[in-house]
C-alpha cells in the first residue's frame, strides 16, 4: 500500500502532477492500494479550496484511490485521510517518544539558536538556510512535577494548538542513518551532525511535518513511500523516529525532481507549470499524462495518452534517475496557442 499525499498550500503543479502519476503506475501496476492523505496541517497556509483543488487536480489527470480500514470517516463517507483531523494521534505518539525519555522540550528561537551556535567552538552547518540545533535544552532536568506538567500538557498542546512558546525535539543518536532507496539507491545522513536534534512540533503547537508523516505511515500501513527527491534528507530523521516509536519503516523510493532551468525546485518564476491553470486554458488531461509518461522514460515521443493507458507502459528501470529540468520541449507541448 502506498500513499498520495499533497499539501493544500497552494497549486500542484507539473513536477507534483509527474510524481503522482509514477506514484499511481508503481502502485496499480504492483496491485497495491493508495490511499489519499491530505497533509494540511501547516495551518497558517492552509486553504480549504486548495484541498478541493488537489482531489479535482489529481482526478482530473486520471487518478483515483482506494478507501482503508480505519480510513477516512468511520460511516465512510470520505475515504480521504486528513492530517488535521488526527492531532490526537500525533499527541499520542509524542508521549509514547517523551515517556520513554526520547524527546524534550525546547524553549529556543531561531534567534537564541545562532547565538548559541556562534558562541560555540564547533562551526554550524547550515544548509538551505537550517541551523543545526546545538542541544542547548538537551539537560534540562526534570523534577516530578514539571515532567508530570509535562505529560499532562504535550496532549493538550498539539490537540488545542494553544500557541505555547515551546516546541518538542527529538534525541537524535549520532552516525549516518542509512537506508536503500528503491529509486536512489544508497543514501546516509548524519543526522545529528548535520540538523542536530530535530523538532517534533512547531512553536504554534502543530505536529510537524515530519512527526506526523511518520505516525500516519504507520498507522495507515504504508509499505512503500513514494515522493519526491527533496525529500531524501527527511528520510533519514523519520527513519529516527521510527526507531524512537519502535515501528518497522517502509520501502521508500524517492522520483527526481522536476526543477526550473535554474536548477530550482518548480515555481512561478519559471512560467505558468500548475495543473489548474492548464486545465483551464483548455489543454487537455491526456497531454499533461503523455508529457508525465515521456519524462519518466515510458514512451520515446510525446504523445498524448489516458492515465490508465500509459499504466501499462510504466517500467521503473526506465525511470530516468537525473532531475528533469524543464525546457522549451515541455513547454511547447503543453502550450495552446
Ligand atoms: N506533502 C508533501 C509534499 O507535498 C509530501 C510528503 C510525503 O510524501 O512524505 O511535498
Ligand atoms: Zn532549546
Amino acid at each position: 500500500m502506498t500513499r498520495l499525499a499533497p499539501s493544500p498550500t497552494g497549486a500542484l503543479h507539473l513536477g507534483h502532477a509527474r510524481t503522482f502519476l509514477i506514484t499511481w503506475w508503481m502502485a496499480r501496476q504492483a496491485g497495491a492500494k493508495i490511499v489519499m492523505r491530505m497533509e494540511d496541517l501547516d495551518l497558517g497556509r492552509r486553504k480549504v479550496e486548495s484541498v478541493e483543488q488537489a482531489y479535482a487536480d489529481l482526478k482530473w489527470l486520471g487518478m483515483d484511490w482506494d478507501g482503508g480500514s480505519g480510513q477516512g470517516s468511520e460511516d465512510g463517507s470520505q475515504k480521504e485521510v486528513v492530517q488535521s483531523e488526527r492531532l490526537e494521534i500525533y499527541a499520542g505518539a509524542l508521549q509514547t517518544m517523551w515517556e520513554r525519555g526520547l524527546v524534550y522540550p525546547c524553549t529556543c528561537t531561531r534567534a537564541d539558536i545562532l547565538a548559541n551556535v556562534a558562541g560555540s567552538a564547533s562551526a554550524p552547518h547550515e544548509a538551505e538556510g537550517q541551523v543545526r540545533y546545538p542541544g542547548t535544552c538537551a539537560g534540562t532536568v526534570w523534577d516530578a512535577a514539571m515532567r508530570a506538567q509535562a505529560v499532562a500538557e504535550v496532549a493538550e498542546h498539539i490537540r488545542w494548538a494553544t500557541g505555547k512558546n515551546v516546541c518538542w525535539r527529538l534525541r537524535v543518536r549520532g552516525g549516518v542513518v542509512g537506508f536503500e532507496d528503491r529509486i536512489a539507491g544508497a543514501w546516509g545522513f548524519d543526522v545529528e551532525r548535520e540538523a542536530g536534534d530535530f523538532p517534533l512540533t512547531r512553536f504554534d503547537g502543530t505536529p510537524a511535518y515530519q512527526l506526523a508523516c511518520v505516525v500516519d505511515d504507520h498507522e495507515m500501513g504504508i509499505d512503500c513511500v513514494i515522493r519526491g527527491d527533496d525529500l531524501l534528507s527527511s528520510t533519514a530523521r523519520q527513519l529516527l523516529i521510527y526507531e524512537a516509536l519502535g515501528f518497522a519503516p517502509p520501502t521508500f523510493a524517492h522520483v527526481p525532481l522536476v526543477i526550473g532551468a535554474d536548477g530550482k525546485r518548480l515555481a512561478k518564476r519559471h512560467g505558468e507549470s500548475r495543473i489548474a491553470q492548464f486545465r483551464e486554458q483548455g489543454v487537455r488531461a491526456e497531454r499533461i499524462v503523455g508529457w508525465a509518461a515521456w519524462r519518466s522514460g515510458m514512451i520515446g515521443e510525446l504523445r498524448e495518452m489516458t492515465t490508465a493507458e500509459a499504466l501499462g507502459l510504466w517500467d521503473l528501470r526506465q525511470l530516468p534517475r537525473a532531475r528533469i529540468v524543464l525546457g522549451q520541449d515541455d513547454m511547447g507541448w503543453l502550450t495552446i496557442y
